[in-house]
């Protein structure tokens, strides 16, 4: 016979998803209604609200796709590109990878800006290949690589975007409540998150963001958007202002009041606390991981609080580590990607899942792990400094 499936608690530190606040899976089992009814077209609005000031934007067209970080990207290629579009896609990890994909795989031209993984985009070598491509209609790019916990200049990339007569497209599903996003701020045109990183919410949304300048761009297509089911000038019909509501696809109902709830979490906490928070418990990790010998990878002022790049000890098989930490204590912490396969751990302090409660855990426990494994690491001084690192 089959049986319910009830899932081991874990404490989740790796690039996403990170832990559930607790009152978002109370929301998300509250009784499903109708997907238009007025109650539940109320709970739309705050969400678009929220949103709104989550993006710090007032773009009219805000709002969460029903699926996950990756459809967010698609909608905004989709949409924004056509067939022989020459797109600048600025690439310093896995996801800008992905970005040229879509790239190419809508009939355009990709156009890479290359940086080394573990680097923010050079706004230099941006300006360079905006100078060399006077007919690029985009410059995309990524503000949190979670691959390698590294963040960009935004506000910079937008900008030469801008003066250059490009839309941007921005990728913020990791720093969306954990750093600071602007969208207004920056001139971005559009923008993705995702659900499951610093808004502690279950996977499966992405709320998206589109300027009036990419609004008027969708408008102005030759050609019709090639995905039907991610079409905004459809979805409009379902997410629009002031409009009757139409049935485009079922929205997904308790996936929804989840989100309503992770921004209710986030409003009441406020965008600067929240920032200021990541940063807190950033700075605490790292004292306790360097005091044990370990090291960051990323320069300190490309630094994401919210996904940490450290070192693997020499001699020490990371995966094996990262296995027993997952065994002994249901810790969950994320490994290198790409170059940087087996020479690093990200340790995700995203949302509600960063606190002094997990830092302490998670450098106790790396350091039982690694002792374990005769690491060449220091012992007995890292709880010491993570409680220095808070005190000052
Ligand atoms: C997680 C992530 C995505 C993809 O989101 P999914 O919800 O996994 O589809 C895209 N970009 C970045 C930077 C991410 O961290």
């Amino acid at each position: 016979m089959y049986q319910s499936f009830v899932p081991t608690l874990r404490t989740l530190m790796g690039p996403g998803p990170s832990d559930v606040n607790p009152r978002i899976l109370t929301a998300m089992a509250r009784p499903t209604i109708g997907h238009l009814d007025p109650e539940f077209i109320r709970m739309m609005d705050e969400i678009k609200g929220m949103l709104q000031y989550a993006f710090q934007t007032k773009n009219e067209l805000t709002l969460p796709v029903s699926a996950p970080g990756s459809a967010g990207m698609e909608t905004c290629f989709v949409n924004l590109m056509e067939p022989g579009d020459k797109v600048i896609v600025c690439q310093n990890g896995v996801f800008g990878g992905r970005m040229s994909e879509n790239v190419r795989r809508l009939g355009g031209e990709a156009v890479i800006v290359e940086q080394t993984w573990g680097r923010a985009i050079d706004p230099e070598q941006l300006e360079a290949a905006l100078r060399q491509h006077p007919d690029a209609k985009i410059v995309a790019f990524v503000h949190a690589e979670t691959s390698t916990g590294v963040q960009s200049d935004a506000q910079t990339l937008c900008a030469l975007a801008k003066a250059h007569d490009c839309l941007s497209i921005v990728d913020c599903v990791t720093s969306l409540g954990g750093t600071e996003v602007a969208l207004d701020a920056w001139g971005a045109d559009a923008a993705y998150s995702g659900t499951q990183k610093c808004l502690s919410c279950a996977p499966g949304l992405s709320p998206i963001s589109l300027s009036q300048r990419a609004v008027e761009t969708i408008k102005s297509r030759k050609t019709p958007v090639s995905s039907w089911f991610l079409d905004l000038n459809l979805v409009m019909g379902y997410w629009g202002e002031g409009q009757t509501r139409s049935y485009h696809h079922t929205a997904p109902v308790n996936a929804l009041y989840g989100l309503h709830e992770a921004l209710v979490v986030l409003h009441e906490e406020g965008l600067a606390s929240s920032w200021s928070r990541h940063a807190r418990n950033h700075n605490a990790l790292k004292a306790g991981l360097e005091a044990m010998g370990l090291t960051f990878v990323v320069p300190e002022a490309e630094r994401l609080p919210q996904l940490n790049l450290v070192s693997v000890p020499e001699g020490v098989d990371e995966a094996s580590v990262r296995k027993q930490l997952l065994q002994q204590y249901n810790l969950e912490i994320g490994a290198g990607l790409g170059s940087l396969a087996g020479r690093v751990w990200r340790i995700g302090l995203m949302g509600f899942a960063s606190n002094p409660k997990n830092v302490l855990f998670c450098v106790n426990a790396l350091e039982a792990v690694l002792s374990q494994y005769n690491a060449p690491i220091h012992r007995g001084v890292a709880t010491g400094a993570v409680q220095a690192a808070y005190k000052a």
